[in-house]
């Protein structure tokens, strides 16, 4: 399988459409589903996974930048692309040209956004963001009450919703400042949901979407859930806790060719910085990956990788473009063998959060970080698993 490549990204569609499924059953009907795809899907891949979408329950995009959004229509997607980050004032006017909703953080980037919809004779979609505690990006009450009034005077913004962002709805079971954050964003809007019925109201990330169904409103903005990995482990113990059933899977895996098998002396250095001597006769594979691929440098000594069913642990410095790895107890491996970063091989199993668990980071950052440039391949696990890769269960 793809013989001619270094490394290569595999997307499970059959995965991405089991998650997508459990979020459309846990979130109540009358909430549209946003499937988050900025930064490049959280490494997915920005046009696999929008061609993916076309044909699964995702009624709207989310994007951070005005740039990924128009990404995303280039990739064929029909439906709405919600921005959800700051755009600069100079591209306000490529949202109506691609058709986006834009996220209005405060007064200066409204009255950008009239200008343009004034100039332009058709008024630019905006989501009013408001501040309840996150303390990011928004505006407060006064400035909201001021964004409305203009709003309402016609001057080249459309409202078409209202958001807000939790702070602390991942990292705790306890959800008192979630609770809270909602309680100020439902008195705010409430007033403006019953005299606009057609404004979307939204509030929720994944963590809210499934712990927390009285944030659904309108929508829901579903990311790393979608791409099978709880938000975080207090997430998925409230969700057990909550609910019998119901798993995420993994969408990505992440694999690459050995490039080299060398057998190295006991006592040997490996690596930049001769940070790792053998101890052993060692049988050490070397990998075309390194961390301008997102192979963190932190994974340094500490990480693994899978071959044959078994697990290598990195020896000495993740380097640019390449890693070493012991295979000593691997079996039988040789060059143009296939090795597995993130996924399956045999009974072993390393997924993001296995890398951030190591890295004392979250699952997102490991994703994020997947080089834009390793090619990607959309597959469907659930339709190839009665023919493994034999490459990879040598
Ligand atoms: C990234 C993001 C989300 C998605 O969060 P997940 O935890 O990945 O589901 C939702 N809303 C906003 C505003 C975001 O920036």
């Amino acid at each position: 399988m793809h013989r001619e490549l270094l490394q290569w990204i595999e997307i499970d569609a059959s995965a991405l459409a089991a998650n997508l499924a459990l979020f459309r059953a846990v979130v109540p009907p009358s909430a549209r589903l946003m499937l988050v795809i900025k930064a490049n899907a959280y490494g997915h891949g920005l046009a696999e996974i929008v061609g993916l979408a076309r044909s699964l329950p995702v009624d709207v995009l989310g994007v951070h930048a005005l740039d990924e959004g128009v990404a995303a229509r280039r990739s064929g997607w029909p439906g709405p692309i919600f921005v959800l980050g700051y755009v600069p004032a100079a591209r306000l006017g490529d949202a109506l040209l691609h058709d986006l909703d834009l996220t209005i953080v405060d007064l200066a980037m409204l009255t950008a956004a009239e200008e343009v919809g004034r100039a332009a004779g058709r008024p630019i979609r905006g989501h009013l963001e408001l501040e309840t505690g996150t303390h990011r990006q928004g505006m407060g009450p006064e400035e909201f009450a001021l964004a409305l009034q203009r709003i309402s005077e016609g001057r080249g913004v459309a409202l078409a919703g209202l958001s807000t962002h939790f702070a602390n709805i991942e990292d705790t079971t306890d959800p008192s400042y979630a609770r809270g954050q909602l309680a100020i964003f439902e008195a705010l809007t409430a007033p403006v949901a019953r005299a606009h019925p057609a404004v979307v109201r939204h509030t929720a990330c994944s963590a809210a979407a499934l712990n927390l169904p009285e944030t659904s409103f309108d929508l829901v903005r579903v990311g790393i859930g979608a791409y099978g990995y709880w938000p975080s482990r207090e997430t998925r113990v409230t969700f057990r806790a909550r609910q019998s059933e119901g798993n995420l899977r993994p969408v990505l895996s992440w694999k690459a060719r050995i490039g080299q098998v060398r057998e190295i002396a006991a006592g040997a250095y490996v690596g930049y910085g001769c940070t790792e001597r053998v101890s052993r006769a060692t049988r050490m594979a070397v990998l075309p990956v390194g961390y301008a691929d997102g192979f963190d440098r932190g994974l340094s000594r500490t990480g693994h990788v899978l071959v044959t069913g078994h697990r290598a642990r990195v020896l000495g410095r993740v380097c640019m473009n390449i890693v070493m790895v012991d295979v000593t107890d691997a079996g039988p491996v040789a060059a143009e063998d296939v090795a597995v970063l993130l996924g399956t091989s045999g009974g072993e199993h390393l997924d993001a959060s296995d890398l951030a668990a190591i890295l004392q980071t979250i699952p997102y950052e490991i994703l994020a970080r997947l080089s834009p440039d390793i090619p990607r391949f959309v597959v469907d696990a659930e339709a190839t698993s009665q023919e493994p890769d034999p490459a990879v269960l040598a």
